[in-house]
């Protein structure tokens, strides 16, 4: 169901009732992992993008890349190329980007400023990334019955390529 990012951010600020941070209150939640390391966690947003966008997050709370463990933000990198190649294969999209948005000083207001990167399998030939990494044209709800589909399809080929 699509969404307009009006509705998406009062719908998220409701389920984060009052958590500071976005991506924690989601990994304490019952999020849709598709794979996880010691240090990183796969997940398919409850609002996404697109249909297919995963994020992979550091496990601990980190907003700063003088501070993320080296080893965390590889196991995020690794992690994330491991879901990209499944979701090409799988979902089979006209691209495929992979993006990392950086951090922000605390004083920047950021949507989520915990260390996260962005698999977004575009369908759009002709869509370039400033049009796809943005909630301007709306959020993706992934529906409970999608989600499990999604998980089901790549979550298994994500975990086989992390321990191959
Ligand atoms: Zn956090």
């Amino acid at each position: 169901m699509r969404l307009t990012r009006e509705q998406a951010v009062e719908a998220i600020t409701r389920e984060m009732r009052g958590a500071s941070c976005l991506m924690c209150a989601l990994l304490a939640g019952k999020p849709m992992v598709l794979a996880q390391t010691e240090h990183a966690v796969a997940l398919l947003p409850r609002y996404g993008l697109v249909r297919g966008h995963a994020i992979v997050a550091t496990r601990a709370h980190r907003t700063r890349f003088d501070e993320v463990e080296t080893a965390a933000w590889q196991s995020v990198s690794r992690l994330a190329l491991e879901v990209a190649r499944i979701t090409e294969r799988e979902l089979a999209p006209a691209r495929c980007y992979v993006a990392s948005l950086g951090t922000a000083r605390d004083d920047i207001p950021m949507t989520c400023s915990h260390l996260h990167q962005h698999v977004v399998p575009v369908h759009d030939a002709d869509a370039r990334p400033a049009e796809v990494l943005t909630w301007a044209h709306g959020v993706e709800r992934l529906s409970d019955d999608d989600g499990r589909l999604l998980l089901e399809q790549l979550g298994p080929a994500v975990r086989a390529a992390l321990n191959g």
